[in-house]
């Protein structure tokens, strides 16, 4: 088998924070496949963080800033893409933030404003990438994004999350209808609950990750490292009639009814 089967493949990775961070272990993963990659980090709070991180790439890798809720910030980041290339062929979207009372709080009590907040940033931000990337990807590409159980099922504190994920996991639907005949595939991978940044600012996660590992078939450990090979696998010719599709990646534990 090659064992680089993304060489000469350009990739952008959304959502690297830090070396816990999910985007950052498929981002190893498609490094080492062979791809060259390009990061955003969101402001300047997380640029050393992520600076560092990607310096262990050596030359071969470029970042820039892009929050993902401002068309500016987008069209300002993948302006700045095509200077660096002059085609995109992965796309890994690995973003979500809900305000913080909005995972603690009663669902019933989510003000308007928290609603837009968490799936503009975790929903929309997959279509307006898709917007910008789909014109760069001119060979065909591959789009993943990150999902989570909570879409179709209660999972007490989720919350606004679960509609949001709902959404982007529709959004990856449509998106990989319409963008089918360009040969760009859009899927998403349903990660077991992982213990990152943005878990830990769900309430209760501890008890989620807790329950998994006592449920699942598989001995779910709750690291990003698990999630790589499927993020590798979603974007190498292995999966190339593959679209449209959610992939549990929990060790198993969607299956189980209790
Ligand atoms: P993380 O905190 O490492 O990553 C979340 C990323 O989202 C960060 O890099 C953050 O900078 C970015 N982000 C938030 N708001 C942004 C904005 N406005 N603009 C640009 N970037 C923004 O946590 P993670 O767990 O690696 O999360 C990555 C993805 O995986 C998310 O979509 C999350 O919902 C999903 N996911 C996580 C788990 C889990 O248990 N950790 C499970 C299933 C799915």
């Amino acid at each position: 088998m090659n064992d680089k089967p993304l060489a000469g493949k350009v990739g952008l990775v959304f959502g690297v924070a830090n070396k816990r961070s999910i985007a950052w272990a498929i981002a190893k993963a498609w490094h080492e496949a062979g791809a060259t990659l390009i990061f955003n980090y969101q402001g300047e709070r997380l640029k050393e963080n992520v600076e560092e991180l990607v310096s262990e790439f050596g030359e071969d890798v470029a970042l820039a800033p892009c929050d993902v809720s401002s068309d500016e910030e987008l069209k300002t980041f993948f302006d700045w893409v095509k200077t660096k290339t002059d085609r995109v062929d992965l796309l890994l979207h690995s973003v979500a933030f809900a305000p913080k009372e909005t995972l603690a709080e009663p669902f019933q009590n989510t003000s308007r404003e928290n609603f837009r907040v968490a799936l503009d940033i975790s929903t929309y931000s997959l279509v307006a990438l898709a917007q910008h990337a789909a014109p760069l990807m001119t060979q065909g590409g591959s789009i993943v994004a990150m999902t989570y159980h909570g879409s179709t099922k209660v999972l007490p504190n989720y919350n606004v999350m679960g509609v949001a994920k709902a959404g982007l996991e529709c959004a990856a639907r449509y998106l990989a209808y319409e963008l089918g005949p360009q040969n760009i595939r859009v899927n998403c991978i349903s990660a077991g609950p992982t213990n990152t940044l943005a878990a830990r600012g769900i309430k209760g996660f501890g008890s989620m990750l807790d329950i998994v590992k006592e449920k699942a078939p598989l001995p779910w450990k709750g690291e990003a490292a698990a999630l790589a090979g499927t993020g590798l696998y979603l974007v190498s010719d292995a999966s190339q009639f593959v679209t449209g599709q959610v992939l549990y990646v929990d060790g198993g534990y969607e299956i189980m009814g209790m």
